[in-house]
């Protein structure tokens, strides 16, 4: 089960991997990391597989009392051991890879003793993402593969006697998050995998073997869905456990998800008053605007109909259906030469983001997403993976492109790729700390994107348009209205009526998003704010950077260094920095 803190978890890892044993080590901090991560990775098989890491691929430890007690122990002897350490002989990157350690135990120990999600979340338990990587991802020739698959396979059974040995006072939506997702679950056990199984090298009995067990496996999992749904008609009548975690725990739940230098409450008052900043900034724009695609009407008293009205108008200017991937690969060249010609950032022309469409076994929703090589292959290729409008309905895809119009578009390339995500993990792959990969904050992830839209646009990049500029602050009210509406449905009993007005008429969403959004701020906490509060951080930082540093400031040079720190939480590399 994978019960790494939210926060810690942002990137996916999609890749194959050369084993974390065959690096090689120097120093004695490189030696402690090294020493470090191979027994987190031993006491974690399931986030190891994650990682890219497959060393520990063939166990599947039911996470029961025994395991338990064997993390807890892991994290406390570590966690004493950490407090014994000479920090004198390291430089400060390397003090702040053991500050990140500390972070990550001291996370995990709260997530196991106070969170308790292993109690009231049934849909942590799920085997089917790590069967799929095993399956899906070539880091080793197919039989081997299929042989770690089929020794994992034996554990599944004890995998989910434990689950269910362990669920205790769970929420309903949680229960029924675990009914869909493991039903899906079984799919990775049908006869495609049998097909490949038969295909393969293995031996007669072996694949009589594997076909047992993945039988066998399948059972497992029937037998936990049919458990939870039996629980539903006592639940459904009032017993289930509130979805809103509450203030005190949501206060100690962002601080280990997220370092900002923010707490939840002081972030939360910030992002109230960012909304009314950019519905003021909006109403301005919109007001010049107006005449030029509304001649012969007066605009609308209330201001946000007003603005809403303009985007509807401006949305329809998008590209076509077909044209989405090609318009994308265009582009990249585009914000690739502006960064350079306004010198904002180092790029690495050795590493060319490649744009694809997105494989057919990552293909989810439509939209864009980066896949970047995991930090045990920092050489491999980073894919810009865009989903083409193949399926969806011409209601769906027209729906899909307005959302996503000709500025918008731009927006999102900038988030997702230059200077966004892509960006940032070709300098964090070049920096060579292992741990700040890992265990990176994904506040820091997400932050850097969403600054590198303001940034670019304050370099100039749109000709400072209105209409850019308006569709960046619909773009980043999005992430405030985020940050406030987490908080306020798990902190202040915000009903799904208040939040859908927040969404769709002060944030100018669609219906479909607000309704999404409601289902995932009771199925998720925190995480919802991780793009504004990296924002908030880092454009702070930079501001007082500037303040300290007057005329000396460089931007180039800040974000240089700033990205030479890997994903550290902004904190972090504020004091390295500073040093
Ligand atoms: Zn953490
Ligand atoms: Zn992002």
């Amino acid at each position: 089960m994978v019960m790494l803190c939210t926060g810690c978890a942002a990137t996916s890892r999609v890749t194959s991997s050369t084993s974390a044993s065959t690096a090689t080590v120097s120093s004695p901090h490189e030696r402690f990391v090294a020493d470090f991560m191979s027994a987190y990775w031993k006491l974690k098989p399931t986030s190891a597989i994650s990682n890219g890491l497959f060393d520990h691929a063939a166990t599947l430890d039911p996470y029961d009392q025994a395991t338990r007690d064997r993390e807890l122990a892991f994290f406390d002897e570590r966690l004493l051991s950490l407090d014994t350490l000479d920090l004198k002989p390291l430089d400060p990157n390397q003090r702040s890879d053991i500050e990140l350690i500390r972070h990550q135990l001291s996370c995990e120990r709260w997530y196991l003793t106070s969170f308790k999600e292993w109690q009231w979340n049934p849909a942590a338990y799920n085997v089917a993402e790590s069967f799929d990587l095993l399956v899906q991802t070539e880091y080793a020739p197919l039989d081997k593969r299929l042989r770690t698959v089929s020794a994992r396979l034996t554990r599944v059974p004890a995998y989910y006697a434990a689950a269910r040995a362990n669920i205790d006072h769970p929420t309903l939506e949680h229960t029924e998050l675990a009914i869909l997702q493991n039903k899906g679950g079984l799919e990775t056990f049908n006869d495609d995998l049998l097909e490949k199984v038969r295909a393969s090298g293995l031996s007669g009995a072996e694949k009589a073997e594997f076909e047992r067990r993945a039988l066998a496996a399948r059972q497992a999992i029937e037998a936990y869905i049919a458990f939870l749904d039996g629980t539903l008609a006592d639940l459904r009548s009032g017993t289930a456990r509130p979805f809103r975690i509450g203030a005190p725990t949501y206060e100690q739940k962002f601080r280990h998800d997220y370092e900002t230098g923010f707490a939840a409450s002081e972030l939360y008052e910030r992002a109230l008053k960012e909304k009314t900043w950019l519905h003021d900034q909006m109403a301005v724009r919109a007001a010049d605007l107006w005449p030029k695609y509304f001649p012969k009407e007066a605009p609308p008293a209330d201001r946000l109909e007003m603005i809403h009205r303009l985007l509807d108008k401006l949305s329809l200017d998008h590209v076509k259906r077909d044209e989405l991937v090609s318009a994308i690969r265009q582009q990249i060249p585009q914000l690739e030469a502006f960064v350079r010609e306004r010198d904002l950032v180092d790029q690495d022309p050795t590493h060319p983001l490649k744009v694809r469409e997105t494989p057919a076994y990552q293909r989810g929703d439509a939209g864009a997403s980066v896949s970047a090589p995991g930090p045990y292959n920092p050489g491999a290729d980073t894919f810009y993976n865009v989903t083409p409008l193949d399926h969806e309905t011409p209601e769906e895809a027209e729906s899909y492109l307005r959302e996503y119009n000709r500025w918008v578009l731009q927006i999102l390339n900038i988030h997702e790729a230059i200077p966004g995500h892509y960006t940032q993990l070709v300098h964090a792959n070049r920096s060579s700390s292992i741990v700040k990969s890992v265990f990176g904050d994904g506040a820091t992830i997400e932050g850097w994107a969403v600054y590198g839209e303001r940034m670019m646009l304050t370099a100039g990049y749109g000709n400072n348009e209105p209409e850019m500029w308006l569709f960046w602050m619909k773009w980043n009210l999005r992430s405030v209205c985020n940050t406030i509406l987490d908080y306020a449905v798990h902190t202040q009993g915000m009903t799904r009526e208040q939040m859908m007005d927040l969404v769709v008429r002060e944030a100018f969403q669609q219906d479909v998003e607000a309704v999404q959004k409601w289902r995932r701020a009771t199925l998720t906490s925190v995480q919802l704010t991780s793009y504004y509060a990296g924002y908030a951080s880092i454009w702070q930082f930079r501001e007082e950077e500037q303040q300290r540093l007057g005329k000396a400031f460089d931007l180039k040079a800040f974000h240089n260094r700033f990205l030479s720190y890997g994903s550290a939480p902004v904190p972090v590399i504020k004091a390295l920095m500073r040093e």
